[in-house]
């Protein structure tokens, strides 16, 4: 369970406090697939940062399974985020390595001993459909084959919850759908939460149990992505409701 509670956030920018995100509540159950939509700058990267402490929030506390993530640094930040897997738009994987060490990177920075790192990224890759890619480098390899390697390296700890931030935007329709179906596949049988930002309700509609929208650092709509489909209130439910049809 993730719960925000009156958070909010403002960076300092020149000199002056410039908030992005407006004191929200929102809670996030267990094993739910979770999306935030909302149009650039409107502070959804902020939101996802704050539950794995890679922002802090001005004021309020962000809560992961009962533990503030606001209060945490140094064992008990880094215990947090190996709960806690990431992906994003542009992958970031490291070029230097293979696409099985990219998978090792992580368990290798936990101590994990080597011959369970090599079992642990056979099975993570077999997961993830690249067994055949495993000795490749990213240069080599399709958008979604790096967003599957994305994923497979987000997984290698165990985490319990996954953070999606924009991770099908820099992918066309058909392998957004393949991506999608993955993540749905990993919230099924692996049970994680996911908590999936867009700017596409169709991305929603696809893979999300409940969403919630943001503008312009407001929360300003959450619901089951059905009634919100269906009854969307605010204007900026409505416009993203109607480009997706
Ligand atoms: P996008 O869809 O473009 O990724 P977003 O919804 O993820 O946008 P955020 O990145 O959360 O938006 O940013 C929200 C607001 O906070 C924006 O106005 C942004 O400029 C500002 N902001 C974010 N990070 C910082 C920072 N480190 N310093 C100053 N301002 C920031
Ligand atoms: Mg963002």
């Amino acid at each position: 369970m993730i719960q925000f509670q009156q958070v909010h956030k403002s960076f300092r920018v020149g000199g002056h406090e410039v908030p992005a995100l407006l004191p929200l509540d929102l809670d996030i159950v267990e094993g739910e697939v979770f999306g935030i939509i909302g149009h650039s700058g409107a502070g959804k990267s902020t939101l996802i940062r704050l539950i794995n402490g890679l922002e802090r929030p001005s004021g309020g506390r962000v809560l992961v399974d009962g533990e503030d993530a606001s209060a945490l640094d140094g064992a008990g930040l880094r215990a947090l985020r190996q709960r806690i897997g990431m992906i994003f738009q542009h992958f970031n994987l490291l070029s230097s390595r293979t696409v099985a060490a990219n998978v090792a990177f992580p368990l290798e920075l936990a101590g994990t001993p080597r011959a369970e790192i090599a079992a642990r990224v056979a099975e993570l890759l077999a997961r993830v459909g690249l067994s055949a890619h495993a000795d490749k480098y990213p240069a080599q390899l399709s958008g979604g084959q790096k967003q599957r390697v994305g994923i497979a390296r987000a997984l290698a700890c165990r985490p319990r919850i996954l953070l999606c931030d924009e991770a099908t935007s820099a992918l066309d329709p058909q392998t957004t759908a393949s991506v999608l179906a993955l993540l749905a596949e990993i919230n099924r049988e692996l049970g994680l939460t996911i908590v999936l930002i867009t700017h596409e309700m169709e991305v929603i509609r696809r893979v999300c149990d409940r969403v919630a929208v943001l503008d312009a650092g407001r929360l300003v709509e959450s619901g089951p992505v059905a009634d919100v489909f269906l009854h969307p209130r605010h204007p900026t439910t409505r416009r993203f409701v109607s480009e997706a049809e």
